[in-house]
């Protein structure tokens, strides 16, 4: 099994940081803002009370899983009950115990590219085949009934859906929504839907939830959220999946022999954030927007690079294809992995490429960063391609 690669270049970034050098990463994949203050502060309170000190049930905490799910009812219009939902350590956990309970070994599921890189690799770890269905730049990244027909087999078990989409920041639109959500109902495919970046929508895109657009999908879809990216909040490690009672069961029975419950402090932090006090909510999505916008433009201005316009998460995609092969300080890139070498070693800027998004020739920027070090970032990978020789 390969370490997750995104995880790997901020690792190798942080490393040079940490040896003094100044080193910019658009490479993380976190908030650079602290938790808010109110949930940090219910954190200490529960940390103070020796009754957070003990197991919860291995599910999570009833309240929390109650205010989960009065969320989802009130931001996505989905009604659930406290029981179709369970608290897990993170999204990606509620990724691999969905995975684990819906597989059988050999069952396929299709996974759009580019792809977040762990979801391929959860789903081996599952027993299960990644089917990697690739979309373009032209589409917005997005795949039609059409298409995933041509990738479809008789072990198709599962159709995995992220929208807002990391690595490429493209937002669904309700009708392409409908018309994938149809097909996986009409097949009889389980879809396992990512809603982590449900919050970070921007220019007036709208965020909706797979099983509200296809109701007749809801008895074989499983929602993964969490409170990590909305509340900078990825420390805490509080995330859920919700799902038919059975699933949810067979995952809860998984979980109690893995990991047992969420930590009882950080479950009472997500029962904070989950009330509606949503002003530096507001405040973060100010900031993802402003720098959005100026990354979106920077990058654009830059010769050999093109990037589309982002409207989801905190992230940007470019193509950097115009920039291979050409001479970068002595340097020839051929790959965009060898690039993001050669950027790293010459003017210490940090992105993730292609590759691990099964995208070569493109690069994640991720814009969760300060505005003051996204502008020295982006100056200094613009000044190093500037020199470059043919
Ligand atoms: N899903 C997507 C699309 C992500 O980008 C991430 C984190 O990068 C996660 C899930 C995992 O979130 P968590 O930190 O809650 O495990």
């Amino acid at each position: 099994m390969p370490a997750s690669a995104t995880l790997a270049i901020d690792a190798k970034a942080k490393a040079l940081q940490e040896a003094g050098a100044d080193v910019i990463s658009f490479g993380t994949g976190e908030p650079d803002f602290p938790t808010p203050a109110r949930i940090v502060e219910a954190a200490v309170a529960a940390c103070r009370d020796p009754k957070s000190h003990h197991y919860t049930p291995t599910a999570g905490l009833p309240a929390l899983r109650e205010a989960i799910a009065q969320k989802t009812q009130r931001d996505s219009g989905y009604a659930v009950v406290a029981s179709q939902v369970l608290v897990t350590n993170g999204a990606k956990h509620a990724l691999g115990n969905a995975f684990a309970t819906l597989l059988d070994p050999g069952d396929e599921v299709l996974i759009t590219a580019p792809y977040w890189t762990t979801y391929p690799e959860s789903v081996v770890l599952a027993g299960g085949v990644p089917v990697i269905v690739p979309t373009d730049e032209a589409s917005g990244f997005t795949t039609t009934p059409e298409q995933l027909a041509t990738f479809a087999s008789d072990r198709t078990k599962v159709l995995l859906f992220v929208s807002p989409s990391n690595p490429t920041g493209t937002v669904c639109s309700r009708k392409a929504m409908a018309e994938i959500g149809r097909t996986a109902a009409e097949r009889g495919w389980w879809v396992v839907t990512d809603e982590i970046y449900e919050h970070l929508v921007y220019d007036g895109a709208k965020q909706h939830s797979l099983p509200v657009v296809v109701p007749e999908l809801a008895e074989r879809c499983i929602v993964v959220n969490g409170v990590s990216k909305t509340f900078a909040m990825t420390g805490w490690r509080v995330g859920w999946m919700i799902g038919p009672q059975p699933v949810i069961a067979a995952a809860t029975n998984l979980q109690s022999q893995e990991t047992s419950n969420v930590s009882n402090v950080a479950q009472f932090a997500a029962l904070a954030a989950l009330s509606d006090d949503t002003d530096s909510v507001m405040a973060m999505h100010e900031a993802f927007d402003r720098r959005r916008r100026r990354i979106h433009a920077l990058l654009n201005e830059i010769p050999g690079v093109t990037c589309t316009n982002p409207l989801g998460a905190f992230y940007a995609f470019p193509s950097l294809i115009g920039v291979l092969g050409r001479s970068l300080r002595g340097r020839r890139a051929r790959s965009t992995l060898e690039l993001a070498e050669i950027v790293l070693d010459e003017v210490n800027v940090a992105f993730v490429p292609g590759e691990a998004f099964g995208a070569p020739g493109y690069a994640r920027f991720s814009y969760a960063l300060s505005d003051d070090d996204l502008e020295r970032g982006i100056s200094r990978f613009a000044a190093l391609v500037a020199e470059a020789k043919d």
